[in-house]
Parts: C-alpha cells; sequence; structure tokens
C-alpha cells in the first residue's frame, strides 16, 4: 500500500520549524506496513496545495496530509481537500458539540471562527481529536484515502496513534510490518562495500539492502518485511548471515552501537586501560570516550598538548623531533602516545596530531592531515590519514579513526 504524507506550513518551507511530524508519522506507518514512497511539503496556499493533493492521488494509495485544520482564514488543507475531491463540507454537530465544551470547560467562550473546525467534507469519517479542537478526517474517493491530521506535534501524535492507525489497519487489514537492521563497520570505504555486496544488491527483493556513509563509518541498512516481527526477524537473520561471510572483520556492531561504546565495551572487558595525548582533536577523543557509562573504569587521564611547549614539558616529546619533522608529523604521533601512556601508566596511549583546517595547511602538510600513534607495551605504531572536511568534521573523524585504531589493537592482541 503506497503512502504518500504532505506536510503542510509555509513555517516548514521558510526552515523556521523543522518537520518532525513527517519523522513521527513516516516511522509509525512503516512499522503497520504501510510503504511511505513520497513526501511533500508544501505552503499554505491555495494553488499548490491543490496540485500536490492531486499529483499524490495520481500515485499514493493513501494520502495523509499534516496542518491546515486551525480556525484561521489560513488554514486551508480541509477545504482543499474537499474541493480536489468534489464534496461540499457540511456541518458536523458531535464536533461542535465537542470543540464547544472544549471552551466552556475552560470557561472561555468559543470564538465564532472555530466553527469552521466543525465543518467536514460529506462522507468524510471524523477521527476524535482529544488532544485538540480540530478533528482529523478520512475520505474515501475511487479506492484512495486521505487522511487529514492537525499539525501540532501533540495533536498529531495522538490521533495517528489512537484513531488513523487502528482505521487504516482495520480498513486494509494487516499489510504486515517493516522491521530494519543497521551492520555498522569501519576500516572500509563505501564503494568497496558496495562492491563486495554487488550481486546480494542487484538481486534483493525481501529483505531489501542499502548502503550509506556515515561520519567516520559506513551502515548497511537491511530491511525486511514479514507477516509478523518474528517472520520479518529471521529474514534479516538470513541476510546478515550473508552480508558478515563477506565483511566480518569490518563489522564492528549493530544498530545503536558506536565507536565508543565498543571500544569502552573492549577496554572494560579487558582490563585494559587508555589515556589520550591530543593536538588536533582538543580533548574530542576523551569527551567522547567519557559519554560512555562506566568509562573511568578505563580512560586514566589525557593531556590536550596543543603547543609544543605542552607536548615537550607535560608528554617528553623531544625537541628535536619537533624541530627536524614538525608537530604534526609520524615522530611526534608516536612520541606523544608513548608519552601519555607514561604519563598514566596505562595499557594504551593514543597520540593524535593534525592539522584540521581551515588554514594552518602547506603543499607538504595539507589541511585534514592527522598522525595518529597506540602505543604499547609491545610497541608503537602509527597511521596517516587524510580528511578533507571542514575543521569540525575533520575532528570529529579523526576521534572516529583513533577509536578505530584502537579497536585493532584487540583484534590484534586478544
Ligand atoms: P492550529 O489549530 O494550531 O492552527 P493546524 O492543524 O492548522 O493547527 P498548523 O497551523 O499547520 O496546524 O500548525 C500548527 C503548529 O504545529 C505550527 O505552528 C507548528 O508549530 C506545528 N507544526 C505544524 N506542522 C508541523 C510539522 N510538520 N512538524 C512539526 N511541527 C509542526
Ligand atoms: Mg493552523
Amino acid at each position: 500500500m503506497v503512502v504518500e504524507v504532505i506536510n503542510t506550513g509555509t513555517e516548514l518551507l521558510l526552515g523556521e520549524i523543522l518537520n518532525t511530524n513527517f519523522q513521527y508519522l513516516s516511522k509509525a506507518l512503516n512499522e503497520k506496513g504501510f510503504d511511505v514512497l513520497y513526501q511533500t511539503t508544501v505552503g499554505d496556499n491555495e494553488q499548490r496545495l491543490c496540485s500536490t493533493i492531486k499529483i499524490a492521488l495520481s500515485r499514493a494509495d493513501i494520502v495523509v496530509t499534516t496542518g491546515g485544520l486551525g480556525p484561521t482564514r489560513g488554514d486551508i488543507t480541509k477545504e482543499i481537500v474537499a474541493a480536489v475531491l468534489e464534496r461540499p463540507l457540511e456541518l458536523h454537530q458531535p464536533t461542535l458539540d465537542k470543540i464547544t465544551r472544549f471552551f466552556t470547560n475552560r470557561g472561555i467562550k468559543m470564538p465564532e471562527n472555530n466553527v469552521k473546525q466543525a465543518m467536514i467534507p460529506q462522507g468524510a469519517f471524523v477521527l476524535q481529536n482529544d488532544a485538540g479542537t480540530a478533528p482529523g478526517l478520512v475520505l474515501e474517493a475511487e479506492g484512495k484515502i486521505v487522511v487529514m491530521l492537525p499539525g501540532p506535534p501533540n495533536e498529531m501524535k495522538h490521533v495517528c496513534m489512537e484513531k488513523m492507525l487502528p482505521f487504516l489497519e482495520r480498513h486494509f487489514e494487516q499489510q504486515g510490518i517493516i522491521h530494519s537492521k543497521v551492520l555498522r563497520l569501519r576500516g572500509i570505504g563505501e564503494s568497496s562495500v558496495a562492491e563486495k555486496l554487488d550481486d546480494i544488491i542487484m538481486s534483493q527483493t525481501n529483505p531489501t539492502i542499502a548502503i550509506y556513509a556515515r561520519q567516520g563509518e559506513i551502515i548497511i541498512r537491511i530491511t525486511a518485511k514479514g507477516s509478523n516481527f518474528e517472520n520479518a526477524e529471521a529474514l534479516i537473520a538470513e541476510m546478515e548471515t550473508k552480508v558478515k561471510a563477506r565483511l566480518k572483520s569490518n563489522i564492528y556492531g549493530a544498530d545503536n552501537d558506536s565507536l565508543a561504546v565498543k571500544l569502552g565495551g573492549k577496554l572494560a572487558g579487558t582490563g585494559s586501560t587508555i589515556a589520550f595525548a591530543e593536538s588536533c582533536t582538543g580533548g574530542l577523543a576523551s569527551s567522547m570516550l567519557t559519554d560512555v557509562p562506566g568509562s573511568s573504569g578505563y580512560l586514566l587521564g589525557s593531556v590536550v598538548s596543543y603547543s609544543n611547549m605542552a607536548k615537550v614539558k607535560v608528554l617528553g616529546v623531544s625537541e628535536e623531533s619537533l624541530k627536524d619533522y614538525g608537530a604534526v608529523s609520524e615522530q611526534v604521533a608516536c612520541e606523544m602516545a608513548a608519552g601519555v601512556r607514561n604519563l598514566f601508566d596505562t595499557t594504551y596511549g593514543i597520540g593524535i596530531t593534525g592539522i584540521a583546517g581551515p588554514g594552518g595547511g602547506s603543499e607538504e602538510k595539507p589541511v585534514g592531515l592527522v598522525y595518529m600513534a597506540i602505543a604499547s607495551e609491545k610497541e608503537t605504531v602509527c597511521q596517516k590519514y587524510k580528511f578533507a572536511g571542514s575543521r569540525t568534521e575533520n575532528k570529529l573523524r579523526s576521534v572516529l579513526a583513533a577509536f578505530s585504531l584502537a579497536l585493532d589493537k584487540f583484534k590484534e592482541e586478544i
């Protein structure tokens, strides 16, 4: 069953408010097996709303609108839908009684224009709104369904959950549910993942599989449609096994996992400790690891060594290395890692030094160049990265690469 969601409101187009109604609705509808395949945002404009509704009816079985059911002249959704489907508006007495009670209960005289909210298109089914005055409405025409929901998020959610979904489920009987699982990968690029899964992607039907590049990681979303939750889960598990057979060494977690949580788990699980010597990341690695509950058990301390002086005095980096190779170099990254490990007496020490940008780059050492070293009892190894984002993005990617580098240790040593 194809669904199009139309969110109305000029505020949305101006970017003054975020379209949270769409996020909520699409999730709720998809979970019940209704495929949301289109979404349109349109301002409070008669002509444009009219053509948007016509287009939606030409390509979807169910059209769900939000907003524009209020009492003012600017609220036009109901009037336009009624006009498109050629239904005159009629007074719906039970709704008028309810709105009247809503105002008398609050000791206010009902403004005359609220009567507008009790006018409904002929043949409409009323979805009672216990959170506000404008009811939701359903109109059926030529095998298609138009649902109109109020705009205020609390009212929209209430009518969606309590009235619209039960109505749609009754109407279409259970369509099945959609369930998805996310696999998280590190140490591999989007195109390599796509290449390794090419034949699976080409022949996908149910479940479907999609690859996305996120900051510092790749995610694979497996989405299955089943008659019930267990059925969908079984389909996902089957696909997951196929994907894991090809990308096992790159998959570090699933769903809401993060590199920080995974690293924290490894450190805690092995009784290991860690310390960071951060230059270009300015303490972000330590900050992100301390977001993980229980991190005090393994993060013993860190140094934000933003100057050469701090690198020398606090971490014991040699003046010669700084002079000969520069602060952003493999040698200095290694000395920072070993120095901070020594300082806090930890299992691992990580040194991060780079050029976050936008200034400070040169031909030899461009913006985005980052050296990252990890020191353990056995050895100190360094990795060179070249990131291409903004200052903030480069900092974040450096941190995620540092976490990834530390996770590699667990593969090697355990
Ligand atoms: P009202 O009776 O309040 O006029 P309405 O059904 O006419 O309700 P709108 O006027 O379109 O709805 O929106 C009311 C308020 O709800 C907006 O000012 C905005 O704060 C919020 N809102 C509307 N649409 C959305 C949306 N898509 N996402 C998030 N918030 C929204
Ligand atoms: Mg309004």
